[in-house]
């Protein structure tokens, strides 16, 4: 089975073998970011896939957009240009085979729930903390859809009523993704470098570097005492949100992936002190929160695993 994880700047690829192991894997970034390439583009890496591995019987997507349970088109695509593109028919005539599309988080619990931290899990609540926050929902074992396939969007609960604007078209002011995501922590350090000219992420702004939630979590895991006050911040409003899940959900596991998850207790600590003050105790004794345990390989993963699924119900 062929997985895809189509994110918003690079598209990774593996193969999984009948035994679900990682038998070939592929990475490449996006071209031209119109539609139909990136349509094509996607169409191409599968038969580069194929001509490693040989033909496989289905394909599994994973897109960074809300995608339909059943067929139609794509209404909101946060990266991709894929919005009113039925995906799922056009990837399933072009390769003339079998496909998958899910939302790129729901590809990644079902990673994690397969072969990652998850296995053997039946309440998840997971979070991807990227430039945006992304969410799933795995509950009494099944993977929470809502009626037309767009649940679990966890990044937009609002947390604070009168916070910052969000990202993207969202039009919600506070939620979730305007604190505690890469972007968030962006604009933090963005603010803290003008501010404090002095300070290394001060010093790296006149060096001309870019102040994103990647560099501050490199310059805090290398020991930078206000990154690493920034993080804590963002851990501490993600920890707000986690009250609310663990209080909606009662799951037994949070799942934190992502690129910002690199930043491990620096942002998991804060986040689980305010969790344990903010969530009813009878419910936040039972949560654990933990990193996810595929790290970028997850959705891609969990796309192949859906397409092998896939089959196994038409067969
Ligand atoms: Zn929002």
């Amino acid at each position: 089975m062929i997985g895809i994880d189509a994110g918003g700047t690079k598209i990774l690829g593996v193969v999984l073998d009948p035994n679900r192991a990682v038998e070939h894997e592929l990475r490449t970034t996006w071209r031209e970011r119109t539609t139909d390439a990136t349509v094509e583009l996607l169409i191409e890496f599968c038969r580069e896939l194929e001509k490693a591995v040989g033909e496989v019987q289905a394909f599994g997507f994973g897109l960074p957009a809300l995608v339909p349970s059943a067929r139609g088109a794509i209404p909101y695509s946060t990266h991709l240009p894929l919005e009113g593109v039925d995906f799922r028919v056009r990837a399933a005539q072009a390769l003339g085979r079998p496909v998958a599309v899910d939302n790129d988080v729901n590809c990644a619990l079902r990673g994690e729930v397969a072969m990652g931290a998850a296995v053997d899990r039946q309440n998840v609540v997971m979070l991807t903390l990227g430039t945006g926050i992304g969410g799933a929902l795995l509950l009494d074992g099944q993977l929470y859809r809502g009626a037309r396939g767009f649940a679990a969007e966890l990044g937009h609960i609002p947390i604070a009523k009168d916070g910052p604007p969000c990202q993207g078209k969202c039009p919600g002011r506070g939620c979730l993704e305007a604190l505690a995501s890469g972007g968030a922590l962006g604009r933090a350090a963005r603010e803290l470098a003008e501010r404090d000219p002095e300070s290394t992420l001060g010093q790296a702004l006149l060096a001309g570097a870019e102040i994103d939630g990647a560099l501050v979590t490199d310059l805090a895991l290398a020991g930078d005492r206000q990154a690493q006050a920034l993080i804590a911040t963002v851990g501490e409003h993600l920890g707000v949100g986690l009250a609310a899940f663990a209080n909606a959900f009662d799951p037994e596991l949070i799942l934190i992936g992502g690129g910002l998850a690199r930043a491990g207790e620096l942002l998991l600590g804060p986040a689980r002190r305010v969790l344990e003050q903010r969530a009813l105790p009878a419910i936040r004794e039972q949560v654990q929160v933990e990193l996810a345990g595929l790290g970028e390989r997850a959705g891609a993963i969990g796309a192949a695993i859906m397409a092998a699924e896939l089959c196994a119900r038409e067969e």
